[in-house]
């Protein structure tokens, strides 16, 4: 029995985890309150009385118990069990020493399903299995002759060899020796008494209890008709008495070979077969048409059936997966698994919902394998589960990713996110909001004097007033220890600070009753406005947060509201210059254009092949692909005071802040349209360019005809530009873009889509966009050469992708493992330094090739 520690504040985590787990022989603990684990492992000694494992919860901002305890599990008797990390963002391990220790893995909480496994891994490699040769089965031989002389002598031979052997004089004593015992060889006599050996085999082979036995004929000489009756009769060996030693020991070894071959395959039927027992997810068999073949007792006791033959013979669209994940009816000539179906195409976790027997819907997991026969396509497989709960799980993750455990309001994570689009609103619709940071006067002394369980009561306290007193538009959120934001939408200063005045009072009345002791509480607030000069939520945040250190500095109990001109902002004023900046680059038209190749990876493929034996890699990659770039991505960059090219990331935020993006990105698309004029008008041929965009170029009304007018005037074909959109805020103006991005594709441009988020939303979410190809995530590339899960990810998405048509792209290729693995998993385009470097607009022009950034070796 082995023990696991698991030590998680969150309830519905630890039911994650105890969810996940399935491994027999494993005893859980749990541990809600690291104080209370740091206690239990401080006081272990030795191994004795040690978890085998533990399963640590790592929050996004680790308390100082965490933090304790990490340290306590470096040093021994901890630093050697396997310590299994648990997070929601790898970021917050940064820096950790918990990451030096020798047996610790991370895995993210999304990825719960993997828990057991790299739980067993763990255990095994801390405990590895200790298998003996004597555990191993040996080969049990019958030797059946009625001469003792005989069976004395070649049974002798046989246990030399390391045989089991049974010796028996007859066949009826043979024949019962084989049904009681698992015989894996008989050899047997020809000539014996009452019955010849070729008649014992056939009785042997006969009774399905003998069967699987190897079965060979002893004789004393050579006679044709003699081995045509043995071979008939069921034996694959014929011996023969007077044969040398060695020449009887080899034959028998090949008898083994054939029992190891039978075995191997028994036990690969056998491991099938408890697959299959054991197996909850339903499996289905359909033909081409969809017509259901087979079905499993787990699949109809998914989809609500009795019998298998109300399936059988039937369609499986019109049974089970007639609707899409809203409940729509789909046409089954749009049905994305009807598809697959008929075309033979393979998909890997693919979720959608099966409609029951019942009338109910599942949510489910599917992945599809066609099956072939002589090389025809002749149906595929299906196998599916239910994800209902993993869906619910997965909506309780998000919960307790955006909000504080203690309080239940939102956390920090969110408030950022919510100021930011926030911020973006208020710069549209030119309205106002504020921003209170309310910080608890003299927390610290109710810690102090009635302990930390008090302080904890307090805040909840705290929280459920300020949050019954905020309007309902408006949002709280707890941002740290005992500080409170509360953004109030769509108001003016009198209005805010009225607002912020009443949430002051409620903490003025309010008394904190603890035990015995009573508690007088205050708190302190730093009121910022929100409009659309507000450059970043961070910017706000920190405003908010040095007014509320004034009123504490005034005194505490009161409102102190930032103001721009005589507050000292904690950001500099740095960032106004970028306006008048790229105002003028714009008008003087300083911007450069940098030109990054991307290459099909059927072209780089066969120097890839080369590089990796000839070890002569790097002449080879760039004659073979300066030639042949296959479109370039465009890239906008911004000489500094040096003149020394500033990145994008550096100065489009800021764009984007103040409204500029869309002309600068107007700008650039004209720039690319002239070059592409210029360069047919040279003979030059077309090459395609690939153009990122903002959202808010995308949304400008005009944009779709100032393009068209743009391509039509300069004779470009659209086909020659392919739009990206730079960046991606899940959900804001979902319809509009998509309704853009449509437009687009429908006038032959190409759209690039970024596949952003993770697993079912995202793959739903691409379906039903238009788009001409699809960037894979980059945090799928980098450890793609050796990580299973981002190699199946990439191979969905290009499944997915593929199955619509679309090309796929892998930017940042950073090595030649990580060129091999994208080529072996099919991804279309590759780009990267390691490939090419980006070239600037006159190289481009000047016709210079690309030069691949390092050297392939
Ligand atoms: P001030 O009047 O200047 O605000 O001082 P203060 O005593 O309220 O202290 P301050 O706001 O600077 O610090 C808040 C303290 O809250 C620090 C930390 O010990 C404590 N704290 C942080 N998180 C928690 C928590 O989750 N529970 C409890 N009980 N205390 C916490
Ligand atoms: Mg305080």
């Amino acid at each position: 029995m082995s023990t696991i520690l698991v030590i998680e504040p969150s309830a519905t985590l630890r039911f994650g985890v105890r969810r996940a787990i399935h491994l027999p022989g494993l005893e859980l603990q749990e541990d809600a309150d690291s104080a209370q684990a740091l206690v239990r492992l401080s006081s272990m000694s030795g191994q004795s009385g040690c978890p085998d494992a533990i399963i640590l919860g790592w929050p996004a901002r680790a308390t100082s118990e965490l933090h304790e305890l990490a340290t306590v599990l470096c040093d021994p008797p901890c630093n050697r069990i396997p310590l299994m990390l648990m997070v929601q963002d790898t970021q917050a391990l940064n820096g950790l020493a918990l990451l030096n220790r020798k047996a610790t893995l991370i895995q993210h909480w999304r990825n719960l399903e993997e828990t057991t496994a790299n739980l067993q891994q763990m255990l095994l490699a801390h405990n590895p299995p200790n298998i003996t040769e004597q555990e191993q089965y040996p080969v049990h031989v019958l030797l059946v002759d009625d001469s003792k002389t005989i069976r004395t002598q070649f049974g002798g031979l046989l246990r030399k060899e390391g045989y089991r052997v049974t010796l028996t004089g007859t066949a009826a004593e043979a024949y019962e020796v084989a049904k009681q015992q698992p015989i894996d060889i008989a050899i047997v006599d020809y000539y014996m008494p009452e019955e010849n050996g070729d008649v014992l085999c056939q009785r042997l082979k006969r009774d399905p209890a003998t069967r699987h036995i190897e079965l060979a004929v002893l004789t004393g000489n050579y006679d044709d008709v003699l081995v045509t009756a043995v071979l008939a009769s069921g034996a694959t060996e014929c011996m023969f008495k007077n044969e040398s030693s060695r020449l009887f020991l080899a034959r028998v070894k090949a008898l083994v070979r054939s029992c190891e071959q039978r075995r191997i395959i028994a036990r690969e039927k056998q491991q099938l077969d408890n697959i299959l027992d054991s197996v909850g997810d339903g499996v289905y068999g359909v033909d081409m048409e969809g017509i259901v073949t087979f079905i499993n007792p787990a699949a109809l006791k998914l989809l609500g059936y009795d019998r298998e033959s109300d399936l059988l013979g039937q369609s499986a669209h019109a049974l089970f997966h007639y609707a899409d994940v809203a409940g729509n009816p789909v046409d089954p000539r749009h049905c994305f698994l009807q598809q697959a179906y008929q075309l033979g195409d393979e998909l890997l976790q693919w979720e959608t919902q099966f409609q029951t027997a019942r009338g109910t819907a599942i949510s489910v997991e599917c992945s599809v394998r066609p099956r072939h026969f002589d090389g025809y396509l002749a149906g595929s497989v299906v196998a599916f589960r239910d994800i209902s709960e993993r869906l619910l799980f997965e909506e309780e993750l998000k919960w307790q990713v955006n909000h504080d455990h203690l309080t239940k309001l939102l956390n920090r994570q969110y408030l950022e996110q919510a100021l930011e689009q926030e911020i973006r609103r208020l710069f549209r619709t030119g309205e106002t909001s504020a921003l209170l940071f309310i910080d608890i006067d003299r927390f610290k002394q109710i810690n102090d004097l009635a302990g930390h369980a008090a302080g904890d009561q307090l805040l909840i306290e705290v929280s459920n007033k300020l949050k019954q007193r905020v309007r309902q538009s408006d949002l709280i959120a707890r941002v740290s220890g005992d500080e409170f934001v509360v953004i109030l939408h769509n108001v003016k200063q009198e209005k805010a600070y009225k607002l912020a005045e009443n949430l002051r009072e409620i903490l003025d009345e309010a008394v904190f009753q603890y035990g015995e002791r009573v508690f007088d509480i205050t708190g302190s607030i730093g009121m910022t406005m929100i409009d659309a000069s507000s450059f970043s939520a961070e910017r706000v945040l920190a405003n908010a947060d040095s007014a509320c250190h004034t009123a504490k500095c005034q005194g505490r109990n009161r409102i102190h509201l930032f103001d721009e001109d005589k507050d000292i902002s904690p950001f500099d004023k740095q960032e106004q210059g970028w306006i008048s900046r790229l105002t003028q680059a714009l008008e003087k038209g300083r911007f450069q254009l940098a030109f990054q190749p991307v290459f099909a990876t059927y072209h780089v493929q066969s120097i890839l092949e080369n590089c990796d034996t000839k070890h002569d890699g790097q002449s080879n990659l760039i004659d073979a692909i300066e030639c042949r770039c296959d479109f370039y991505e465009v890239q906008i960059q911004l000489p500094d005071a040096q003149g020394n090219p500033l990145p994008a990331a550096a100065f489009l935020p800021a764009a984007e802040r103040f409204d500029l993006i869309g002309n600068i990105d107007c700008y650039v698309i004209k720039r690319v349209v002239n070059l592409i004029r210029r360069q047919s008008c040279n003979g030059c041929g077309s090459m395609a360019y690939a153009v990122s965009i903002s959202e808010q170029t995308l949304l400008q009304h005009d944009f779709v005809t100032l393009l068209d007018n743009l391509v039509s005037e300069a004779g470009v074909a659209p086909e020659a530009l392919l739009f990206s959109l730079r960046e991606n805020h899940p959900g804001s103006h979902a319809r509009e873009i998509q309704a853009k991005l449509t437009l687009l594709y429908a006038r032959g441009f190409g759209v690039i889509l970024g596949e952003q988020v993770r697993g079912y939303t995202a793959l739903t979410h691409l379906r039903q966009l238009h788009a001409s190809h699809i960037t894979i995530n980059e945090n799928f590339i980098d450890g793609l050469p050796t990580d299973p899960i981002d190699q199946a990810v990439v191979r969905a998405i290009v499944d997915v992708s593929h199955a619509q048509k679309r090309k796929t792209i892998a930017r940042h290729v950073e090595n030649l493992e990580t060129c091999q693995a994208l080529a072996h998993l099919k991804v279309d385009y590759l780009q990267g330094d390691f490939l090419a470097q980006a070239i600037s607009e006159s190289e481009l022009e000047q016709g210079v090739t690309v030069q691949p950034a390092r050297q392939i070796v």
